[in-house]
């Protein structure tokens, strides 16, 4: 419990700051490169060659810059994270400071694992559907398998959940995915694809989009292996088809791209370019400066990173249940489960 113990302190003491400063940035993602060993043909990323990446120095200088503007969580990704061969090292420092994530295709995770778990506080591996169609969506041969066993050799040493983006190639294959969680014994984290100007457009049809979250929103009622809220659900059918808008508050989470260059307003408006370096500029001041005005009913996007903190709320019972109780006891039983394993 200790380490939990030191994630809630931490929390609570960065957002006793969030009184004084209006807005402050509570979740961080950072990409520690673009550069891939698959080729998903929904992503934008691994197309866009890779200048320099940042030293060990400038990511702990970018790691005390989030630290001083009030983040307590921060994710990692890429690219492919595990193609770096500092990423241990990286990850060790973030974890004296953060609560620590990262999300990897899985190709390197069963041989990397060892190295990494005990800088982890969640793990995501991604998972579109069967192994035909993952292998698809992917662009390669032999990442499904991999991505299964990474899970099997992580998941009783770090919490870990499949994270799976919903195409038109795989909205058939939801249930697919479902059973997949079922069997592996670890929750879905389920994303919208979007469609970037630079990557294929295979986002879902509005059609069949409305019947997936209705049952999305079923199956998470029933106690299905899913991570996001029913509010996410609901809050994406009750705008995208009935027009009622949920309040986007894009400034809860900061993105570094792999340069160290903040991304603002957020990861999808500007397809995730950034512009400040972020050791030259005061978080604090800059988020309480910039006009986040224009983007509070911009429902533009779906991706859980800005929409489960934005609906989140300490007046919405449900969604407290669901973030906080849940979320603490999930950890209480992965910590026993560990003890035993
Ligand atoms: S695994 Fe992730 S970073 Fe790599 S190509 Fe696929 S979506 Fe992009
Ligand atoms: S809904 Fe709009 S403002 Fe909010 S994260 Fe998505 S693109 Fe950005």
């Amino acid at each position: 419990m200790s380490v939990y113990n030191a994630v809630v302190l931490r929390s609570i003491k960065r957002n006793m700051s969030r009184v004084k400063n209006k807005k402050l940035p509570t979740i961080a993602g950072h990409k520690l490169l673009y550069e891939c060993n698959l080729r998903c043909k929904m992503c934008p990323f691994w197309r866009r060659p890779d200048s320099k990446l940042l030293s060990m120095e400038q990511e702990i200088a970018m790691m005390e810059k989030l630290k001083e503007g009030g983040v307590s969580y921060l994710g990692f990704e890429g690219g492919e994270p595990l193609l770096r061969n500092d990423t241990p090292e990286i990850l060790k420092e973030s974890h004296k400071r953060f609560h620590t994530s990262m999300v990897t295709n899985g190709w390197r995770l069963e041989k990397k694992i060892n190295e990494i778990h005990t800088s982890l506080d969640f793990l995501f591996v991604s998972i579109d559907g069967s192994k035909e169609v993952h292998d698809t969506m992917r662009g390669m041969q032999g990442s499904f398998e991999h991505a299964v066993r990474g899970i099997n050799a992580s998941k009783h040493m770090v919490p870990v959940a499949m994270s799976s983006t919903i195409t038109r190639e795989n909205i058939d294959s939801i249930g697919d995915i479902l059973d997949l969680g079922d069997k592996l014994e670890v929750p879905i984290n389920f994303q919208i694809e979007y469609d970037y100007s630079t990557a294929e457009k295979i986002s879902p049809e509005k059609e069949k989009l409305l019947g997936a979250l209705n049952m999305l929103i079923d199956r998470k009622k029933a106690d299905g292996p899913i991570m996001n809220t029913v509010q996410y659900f609901e809050a994406i059918r009750d705008s995208w088809f009935y027009g009622y808008k949920w309040e986007c508050r894009p400034w809860l989470t900061i993105n570094i791209d792999p340069e160290g260059r903040v991304v603002t307003p957020c990861y999808i408006i500007n397809e995730y370019s950034g512009s400040d370096y972020v050791w030259n500029i005061d978080i604090k001041k800059m988020w309480n400066t910039f006009d986040w005005e224009p983007y509070r009913t911009c429902n533009k996007c779906a991706l859980s990173c800005y929409l489960e903190p934005s609906l989140f709320k300490w007046t919405r019972p449900a969604m407290v249940k669901s973030r906080i109780i849940d979320a603490t006891i999930d950890y209480i039983k992965f910590s026993a489960s560990k003890r035993n394993f």
